[in-house]
């Protein structure tokens, strides 16, 4: 990884451990050269608008005061207003944060959504707290950032280790603090609080949908074409479901219990009912089970990681023969993994378009929180379906016009896209 210009780290990072910003700077740096005449903004999208440190002090359970760190990144809002989710995870830092809320504009505008990026969290450990102190937690750090979000300024969602709950939690909070009741302040929340019918499923159906457009341009029949799976949770058992249903042979599926093989194809919904079961795909009936390095080994025409960050790196990118990797996780191929991969003419559908269903359905969400008028599944999933198309289309198109990978064509349209809207707005004053 290149080392970060000076300038370009802000006094509260450490320079000997920029952590997950860095990362970010560099893909930024990678882009800049096709930018043309935009160029000259790019310093704008190697600083976050605005940083907010909160300190969340909560009564526990058992009488005593434990005190939270917690933050709310707005990376940039040229476009709309921020949106990214909230993660409670003891590891949050600011440059995690920070990081993902910039690769949360890029994913926005890389989808053409009205919006700019942002990201917030807290540092704890959830699973040592009970309903009720979380439910406190969560209540005082939406206060502490009430005043910098809002339907117009900023819209949380729920990520790792938030959720539907929490959500609702936030709205309510945001909704007292401001007098009236306000369900666009948040998405991802229950159907009966404002939440959007098709929102569980957007993720895979997202993945679903892009791979069908790489497989089309590749020239390979969804029908018979073998699906291998990392990940059989919401956006791995949705997208399994959807290639299931198209005909695909979905032969291969790994959890965090092992994994499950069958060369003509798993039964995928006895799979989910085993699954639901179970806890896990271990011993599930009619496969063979694997090692971890035979899953990666396995010839295939897609390969979707849809679990966690890091999976493909250095160490097993070489095993692995498939015609697309379809990024339904986020960050899952490491740098040096994308290299080893596309070298051998693999087609790697980047995580911030692959995985993008998820967002578009929370804009989906916020549009029918305004006008109070909800659609059906079926239209949701007919805009979302139309909307991973258009991406998916602009990156390609860009990608055949620089010779680049996906990845850095998705880069190139969402940072011109924020950068002719900074262009347009000009600087204040
Ligand atoms: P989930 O919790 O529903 O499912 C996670 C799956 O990963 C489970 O099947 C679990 O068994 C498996 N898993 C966990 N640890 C594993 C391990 N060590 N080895 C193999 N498998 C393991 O989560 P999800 O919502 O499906 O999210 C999966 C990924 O997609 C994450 O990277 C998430 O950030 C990303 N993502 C999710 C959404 C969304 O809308 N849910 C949107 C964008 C990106």
């Amino acid at each position: 990884m290149a080392e970060p210009h000076p300038q370009h780290l802000p006094s509260y990072l450490d320079p000997a451990n920029p952590g997950p910003w860095a990362i970010y700077l560099e893909q930024v740096d990678r882009v800049t050269p096709y930018l043309g005449p935009l160029a000259r903004w790019v310093e704008t999208l190697k600083r976050p608008k605005r940083i907010l440190v909160v300190d969340v002090p909560v009564e526990l359970d058992n009488g005593t005061i434990a005190h939270f760190e917690g933050y709310r990144v707005q990376h940039n809002t040229s476009r709309g207003p921020g949106k990214g989710g909230v993660r409670f995870h003891q590891n949050v830092t600011l440059s995690e944060v920070m990081a993902l809320s910039a690769w949360m504009s890029v994913k926005s505008a890389a989808v053409n959504l009205p919006f700019g990026g942002a990201k917030g969290g807290i540092r704890i450990d959830p699973r040592q707290y009970s309903m009720g102190e979380l439910e406190r937690i969560t209540r005082r750090y939406t206060s502490e950032i009430g005043d910098i979000i809002g339907p117009n300024k900023d819209i949380p969602a729920p990520d790792v280790n938030t959720n539907a709950q929490v959500m609702a939690w936030m709205m309510d909070t945001y909704s007292m603090n401001s007098g009236r009741t306000t369900t666009g302040v948040v998405t991802g929340k229950p159907v009966s609080l404002g939440g959007s019918l098709g929102r569980v499923a957007a993720t895979g159906r997202g993945v679903y949908v892009v791979a069908c457009e790489a497989a089309r341009e590749s020239g390979i029949e969804i029908k018979d074409a073998r699906i291998a799976i990392q990940g059989f949770g919401n956006v791995g058992g949705t997208a399994a479901q959807l290639f299931h249903e198209a005909g695909a042979k979905v032969i291969a599926v790994y959890d965090h219990t092992g994994v499950v093989h069958n060369e003509r194809g798993l039964n995928v919904p006895a799979l989910q009912n085993y699954v639901h079961e179970h806890g896990g795909v271990a011993g599930a009936p009619d496969a063979d089970t694997m090692t971890p390095k035979e899953f990666w080994s396995l010839e295939t025409e897609i390969l979707i990681p849809a679990a966690l960050e890091g999976q493909i790196t250095r160490d097993n990118a070489d095993l692995i023969h498939t015609r697309i990797l379809v990024e339904g996780a986020n960050g899952p191929t490491t740098p040096e993994a994308d290299d080893i991969i596309s070298a051998k003419g693999t087609m790697i559908i980047p995580d911030v378009v692959a995985n993008a269903g998820g967002v578009t359905v929370s804009y989906f969400e916020w549009v029918q929180d305004f006008s109070s008028f909800f659609w059906t599944e079926q239209e949701i999933n007919h805009r979302l379906e139309a909307m991973m198309r258009s991406a998916y289309g602009s990156m390609s198109k860009v990608a055949r016009e620089h010779s680049v990978s996906l990845r850095t064509a998705a880069f190139i349209v969402a940072c011109s896209r924020i950068l002719e809207a900074r262009q347009v707005r000009g600087l204040y004053p």
